[in-house]
């Protein structure tokens, strides 16, 4: 079964690469524009991984992963948050919202992929 990615990201250029990426290298997936469909989405659909946008319209990213993981079916769905963001203390902003890892925009299209998996597999190890 392949691995079902929910990629939520307002910015359509980005939404269009990241998914091409992904379908690149057999990922399922599934797409929402803004956080509230993103929440909705999610409850339906059940990802195995969420890619999230820091900045959104009306609800931000840290509000969407503080969200998601109120919601007991979705709480250990791996987040990785995905934002320009790069000021000093946001990752941490990030890691305390709920999200498991972080990728820099913009992404790098040869190593988004193995970025994205180190991060699960990091979450992999620490369950252990
Ligand atoms: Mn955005």
């Amino acid at each position: 079964m392949r691995t079902k990615i929910l990629i939520i990201e307002d910015n359509i250029q980005n939404m269009y690469m990241l998914s091409y990426l992904l379908e690149q290298n057999n990922f399922e997936i599934i797409q929402a524009f803004n956080g509230h469909d993103g929440i909705a989405t999610a409850q339906k659909s059940k990802p195995d991984i969420i890619l999230l946008d820091i900045q959104l319209p009306e609800m931000d990213g840290y509000a969407v992963a503080r969200k998601l993981r109120e919601i007991d079916k979705l709480k250990t769905i791996p987040i990785i948050a995905v934002t320009s963001y790069a000021m000093p203390g946001d990752k941490e902003k990030m890691l305390t919202a709920g999200a498991n890892g972080y990728i820099e925009k913009p992404v790098n299209p040869d190593t988004f992929i193995d970025e994205m998996e180190q991060i699960i597999n990091n979450i992999s190890k620490e369950e252990l």
